[in-house]
């Protein structure tokens, strides 16, 4: 049976900033109403309780209208959307979990947009009492949410506060440029309707399933460690050459911390301290730290430099190296270093183009990070090609790579939707959205909650989630988090394999 259309329920204070929220959404997938809730915490409750059967009908609910600035930042025709909500004093009253969506949906609209803490006062506020609120960690101050919420979301309910900012501390409510303020305010209410209506559909009771293993191998935690370690033992800065691994977050975090990254070592001063990434780096790097005098710490995954190992191996017998890999990754540009002369594969196409000696001794290494089915086909064809053609004893396919696509290949079909946590030049990440696209599952990647369009979830009530090996975990509890402020969400772990792998740390930080 198909699903009743999702409905949307828009409150707004008064009567211009509902007709700035009329005609309510332009999306024939949700309908919608706006009903006005009057101005004032003492009407904001009168009308809620009146409401009451639209609200029983309606599956999201938007408490919406202007709003005065408190956040030094925030200008006139900026929105907030509320992620929390406190009453004048500063007592939390709710807190709203789908907002960072909602509030990423505006800027990909061209809005202004942040999430933060929105105080309802029983009056106009200006002057002092903004920074009154200011301290108790508001951003913005209407005099309807609090009561409107406690109202009218029973648990479980999507509900959501966006308040267009009409008026600052530079251009108060009754002034010209308040008045100003107000008018862009009110554009930019109107300009919220699409991404109201996105919100509103993607709406609902929804399981969330958690791929198991996920996240974090030890690879990349010994890669963090190192670099953390690197700027306690020695001090600010250590340079780190390329990110460490690859986590737009992760780098953050550890500049936050005193870690400057960098492209190549001409970057670096001679003498200064240096971290390798977790992908590796060929024989020339190593020999530039040296002659620079550079004090080198080595943060190569061992799973990495097993496979420099092979590759040396295999050239000192006298056999010509194929690596299987994607074209200027970090790892891959690391073993082509390593062993000068290696050869490069991508695709099984790239086999026939291959102008080498088919008779001649040769053997095959690949990235630690590709897919194990899209590394088949390759190596076949090799195989096929090749007439004398050795590999290492046990896959290169890194154990933390085929256990985290063990896990998506076990959930993606039950899934309408696969999430993967992880940024855009993660090779093992993009690898676990392939996997799920090709057990017929649409799946994104994305690097945190910001890139999540709601679009997606319109109508999906079982999605999955899971982690590339770089992408922090927290990341993945900020998705859920988010998740369960769209309705009724039951959150399920897919146990996979057990992993208990530790690296030792390099001998500089140990
Ligand atoms: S994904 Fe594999 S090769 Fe890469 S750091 Fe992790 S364990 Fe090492």
């Amino acid at each position: 049976m198909a699903e009743p259309r999702p409905r949307l329920l828009v409150l707004a204070p008064l009567r211009v900033e509902a007709m700035a929220l009329f005609p309510p959404v332009p999306d024939p997938a949700v309908s919608a109403v706006v009903r006005r809730l009057g101005m004032g915490l003492a009407k904001a409750r009168q009308s809620s309780q009146r409401l009451a059967p639209e609200v029983k009908r309606a599956s999201a609910i938007a408490i919406a209208g202007l709003g005065g600035g408190i956040a030094p930042d925030l200008e006139p025709g900026d929105v907030v959307v509320a992620d929390r909500l406190v009453d004048s004093e500063g007592n939390e009253v709710a807190r709203l979990a789908s907002a960072p969506l909602l509030s990423a949906e505006l800027c990909r609209a061209g809005i202004r947009a942040r999430t933060g803490t929105v105080a309802s006062s029983d009056h106009i506020v200006t002057g002092q009492e903004r920074k009154r609120l200011g301290d108790l960690g508001a951003v913005a101050v209407d005099m309807e949410s609090t009561v409107a919420v406690a109202t009218v979301a029973p648990e479980g309910r999507a509900c959501a506060v966006v308040r267009a900012i009409s008026d600052t501390a530079e251009a108060e409510l009754f002034s010209p440029a308040g008045l100003v303020g107000v008018c862009k305010a009110l554009r930019s209410l109107h300009a919220s309707r699409p991404a109201l209506a996105r919100w509103a559909a993607a709406a609902g009771k929804r399981e969330v399933f958690l791929a198991e293993p996920r996240s974090f191998c030890a690879g990349v935690e010994r890669a963090i460690v190192t670099v953390e370690r690197a700027i306690e033992r020695y001090g600010a800065p250590v340079y780190v050459r390329r990110q460490i691994v690859h986590n737009a977050h992760v780098v953050s975090d550890l500049e936050a911390a005193g870690a400057i990254f960098v492209e190549e070592l001409e970057e670096v001063p001679d003498g200064a301290r240096v971290v390798f990434s977790a992908h590796g780096v060929g024989t020339a790097v190593h020999e530039e730290a040296g002659r620079r005098g550079m004090f080198a710490i080595d943060a190569t995954c061992p799973l990495v430099s097993k496979v420099h190992t092979e590759a040396r191996r295999f050239a000192a017998a006298g056999r010509q190296v194929l690596l299987v890999g994607h074209e200027g990754h970090d790892e891959v540009e690391g073993t082509l270093g390593t062993v000068p002369g290696t050869v490069l594969v991508s695709t099984p196409a790239d086999v026939h183009t291959l102008d080498l000696d088919r008779t001649a001794p040769t053997a095959v290494v690949t990235q630690t990070t590709l897919a194990t089915d899209e590394v088949r086909g390759v190596i076949d064809a090799l195989e096929s090609s090749f007439s004398d053609i050795a590999r290492p004893s046990a896959s290169d396919i890194c154990y933390a790579s085929q256990n985290r696509q063990e896990a998506v290949r076990a959930l993606a079909p039950s899934c309408d939707l696969v999430l993967v946590v992880g940024s855009a030049n993660s090779s093992n990440s993009n690898r676990l959205a392939e996997v799920a696209r090709r057990c017929g599952t649409e799946a994104h990647l994305v690097e945190d909650r910001s890139e999540i369009q709601l679009s997606w979830l319109a109508g999906k009530r079982r999605v999955g989630l899971t982690a590339g090996a770089s992408a922090p975990e927290k990341l993945v509890s900020e998705i859920v988090e988010c998740l369960s402020g769209l309705g009724p969400t039951e959150v399920t772990s897919r146990a996979g394999a057990n992993e208990h792998v530790n690296f030792p740390l390099p001998p500089e930080v140990r």
